[in-house]
């Protein structure tokens, strides 16, 4: 074998176990992407994920019906109708939001004086149907009954800033 022949055989084997260690560094590292959907990130308690309608520990609605929210929607996603119950006290008959007009803004949560309407921590409720959507006060409360322990501990978090 030439000394040229044995001089670039000598470089691919330095090549090769610096690549070696190279991998075997990097594969002991702690890896930066995480196995979604089975490990999720970190999420600030302002994430501004699915909407959802919120109700006091007696199950009443926290919702006045004062169409605040309504109001200052830039995106005019809100959609509210209201009625006095027999009690007096006033409560939405209708409460939609078309979610593909929202803007996820915040200023409906923002906006309402009993923190009743938030943004929770749901980011995953893609759907494959645009009419899936739009969603009525049934979907919003139930949505506020499924994620309220998370939703009253990010607003418990966040109180100091706001
Ligand atoms: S987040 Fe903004 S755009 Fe979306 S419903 Fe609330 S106010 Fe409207
Ligand atoms: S969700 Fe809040 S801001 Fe909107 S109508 Fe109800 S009480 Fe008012």
């Amino acid at each position: 074998m030439s000394r040229i022949a044995q001089a670039i055989r000598g470089a691919m084997l330095l090549d090769f176990v610096g690549a070696f260690w190279l991998a075997l560094k990097y594969y002991m590292r702690p890896k930066f992407t995480v196995n979604y959907p089975f490990e999720k990130g970190p999420l600030s308690p302002r994430f501004r994920g699915e909407h959802a309608l919120r109700r006091y520990p007696n199950g009443e609605e926290r919702c006045i019906a004062c169409k605040l929210c309504e109001a200052v929607c830039p995106a005019q996603a809100i959609t509210i109708e209201a009625e006095p119950r027999e009690d007096g006290s006033r409560r939405t008959t209708k409460y939609d939001i078309d979610m593909t007009k929202c803007i996820y803004c915040g200023f409906c949560q923002e906006a309402c004086p009993v923190d009743a309407i938030v943004e929770g921590p749901n980011f995953e409720f893609a759907t494959e149907t645009r009419e899936e959507l739009f969603y009525d006060k049934a979907r919003l409360l139930e949505n506020g009954d499924r994620w309220e322990r998370e939703i009253a501990k990010n607003l418990e978090l966040d109180a100091p800033y706001r």
